[in-house]
């Protein structure tokens, strides 16, 4: 698709329609508002790629806002990580914002609401004012606390601010309309007194401001043209509207609108709950490759480019949808078909011995690295007498659809020669321990003899046993084993856990990737795509999976 045809997605077509109706391209501004609380997922590549693509469609400036007004939950390290991963997707902010960096500002208009009388200091406990708050169907009533005279709750409100009022003994309140249709348009608290340290602003502040009073007066400090955030906002509009009617003055005035969260079969999406399984050691932490967030995805071998590809296919909509985790790895096999190099591994060895192959020799064998990318050249692979293949790639006897090795019959091995299986040898459980083969030395590929072009069914891949290097493999499953786990009311998502998620397997690989380094990637040949890890040290790769040749999931679990 040619960006002059590509179609626009609704927020686009909104987005166009306030150009023609007089905003200049140069007001356009977008942000990217994550809170410091745990580290991305694929859910927020969504939000980023939509705000940061809207950036590029319109030439326009996009802001990283961390909105950090809960102390409790925020931490540093998040906005590190926060950081990075945006940047590895490819993606630039213009201003690295902090909604602690307007908490001066926020107070100030908070004073501003109180001396409108539009805001009061409210002592009743929680559960007080939430039998208050009436239900969707019953107006509300009013606090007692609704009249007190302005003076009073300016007092109020320096005692919050100064720490001299108990953490939970009152909060700040907008006084709007206890009878609303709106929910949250009953009294919605602004302030609630916090006596922790902000990993920014320290002991500076004994008060913190509500998300819905902090976002919208973020995004008019900001000029923010689009404030784009998940459906479940969509209610909280008319309370971000009403805030900023309160202090708008001039200039741009934010608009939020909405779209539907991202989520991903077999999988979680939620900081709190991926926080958990960090906690209690099911995962190794937040960048364990079986992780949806990004780090996870990167440590497992996805590329920005697969990631930003799933976002786009995946789409922008108006409704919550699931999208099936097949086309996060189908984008991640198109990525990875094109850039890796082809190495061959045996993940579960079977011994092979060519009894006609002449004993202490060996050969090294042309082998092309990518069919896909001319440019990426050949290499040598060791071949001797003795080589390994995988176990299920041989059988004693098996029908005409098995087109693997089995006695009497030959196949091709890869880069290299023809062998034709003649006995195996068992041990004293009846398991097969060894294969005996004698190989055809007319046969070998790119040889253009006669015997080399003779059509064999099957083709295997192998590794020279004096030559492989053994390897530690991590083969991943998906971490849930129900397509929903969190969607389930009477059960926690941790009941789906999959007790099977990871494999860890003793490999053989061939010897070219010795020196592999971390983050490397590469195709093992008819098994799969596997990167090298970030445990690895040198000269001792740790491989993980990436994801398989073919989606094979479906099928394994009919
Ligand atoms: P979580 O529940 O995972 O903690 P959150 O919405 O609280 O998510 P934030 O850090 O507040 O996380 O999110 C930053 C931005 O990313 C917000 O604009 C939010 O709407 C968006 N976002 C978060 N999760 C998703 C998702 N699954 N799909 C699309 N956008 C998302
Ligand atoms: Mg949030």
């Amino acid at each position: 698709m040619t960006e002059a045809n590509k179609s626009l997605n609704f927020l686009e077509h909104l987005i166009e329609e306030d150009l023609a109706n007089g905003y200049s391209k140069s007001e356009l501004r977008f942000r990217f508002p994550p809170e410091p609380n745990g580290y991305l997922h694929i859910g927020h590549a969504a939000s980023i790629c939509l705000n940061f693509g809207l950036g590029e469609t319109y030439n326009a400036p996009v802001n990283l806002r961390f909105d950090d007004t809960n102390p409790e939950k925020e931490e540093q390290e998040y906005v590190d990580a926060i950081k990075k991963d945006i940047q590895w997707l490819g993606f630039k902010w213009d201003k690295e914002c902090y909604s602690s960096d307007y908490f001066q500002q926020l107070y100030d208009w908070a004073i501003l609401l109180i001396e409108k009388g539009l805001a009061y200091v409210d002592p009743q406990s929680s559960e007080e004012m939430a039998k208050q708050k009436g239900t969707p169907t019953k107006a509300g009533i009013n606090s007692p606390y609704r009249d007190r005279p302005i003076a009073e709750n300016l007092a109020l409100f320096a005692q919050m601010k100064n720490g001299e009022l108990e953490e939970g003994s009152c909060v700040l309140r907008a006084k709007i309309d206890m009878a609303s249709n709106n929910m949250l348009m009953r009294d919605p608290i602004v302030y609630r007194i916090l006596k922790k340290a902000h990993h920014r602003t320290a002991n500076d502040w004994n008060i913190y401001p509500m998300y819905d009073w902090a976002h919208g007066e973020s995004d008019y400090i900001e000029k923010i043209s689009h404030s784009l955030c998940t459906l479940e906002f969509k209610p909280h509009r008319e309370l971000y509207d009403w805030f900023l009617d309160q202090i708008y003055s001039e200039g741009m005035r934010p608009k939020q609108r909405e779209f539907a969260r991202r989520n991903l079969s077999y999988t979680i999406m939620s900081k709190r709950k991926l926080l958990r399984l960090v906690e209690d050691g099911i995962v190794s932490g937040w960048d364990d490759p079986r992780m949806p967030t990004i780090s996870g995805l990167r440590r497992r071998g996805y590329s920005p480019a697969a990631i930003r590809k799933f976002s786009d296919l995946a789409g922008i909509s108006k409704r919550d949808n699931v999208t099936d985790v097949a086309l996060l790895e189908f984008c991640a096999r198109e990525d990875l078909n094109k850039t890796t190099n082809r190495v061959m591994a045996v993940l579960d060895p079977l011994k092979v011995v060519i009894t006609n192959y002449p004993e202490g020799e060996e050969e090294w064998l042309d082998a092309e690295n990518n069919p896909e990318n001319e440019t990426a050249g050949s290499r040598k692979v060791p071949f001797g007498r003795e080589i390994y293949i995988e176990k299920e790639d041989f059988r004693e006897e098996a029908n005409r659809k098995y087109f693997r090795l089995k006695l009497g019959k030959e196949v091709r091995l890869k880069n290299g020669y023809i062998i034709q299986a003649d006995s195996c040898e068992k041990d004293g459980e009846g398991n097969i321990t060894q294969v005996n083969c004698t190989y055809d030395p007319l046969s070998k590929s790119g040889s253009n003899t006669p015997e080399s072009l003779r059509k064999v069914k099957g083709t295997l891949h192998w590794v020279s046993a004096k030559h492989a290097i053994e390897t530690e493999v991590r083969v991943y499953d998906r971490l849930f084993l129900d397509e929903a786990p969190d969607a389930h009311a009477e059960k926690d998502f941790m009941e789906f856990i999959n007790p099977k998620s990871l494999e860890t397997v003793k490999a053989l690989v061939e010897p070219s990737l010795k020196d592999a380094k971390k983050g490397e990637q590469f195709q093992f040949q008819r098994l799969g795509y596997f990167c090298v890890d970030t445990d690895s040290s040198p000269n001792h790769p740790i491989f993980n999976k990436t994801v398989g040749l073919r989606d094979n999931w479906a099928k394994k679990n009919k």
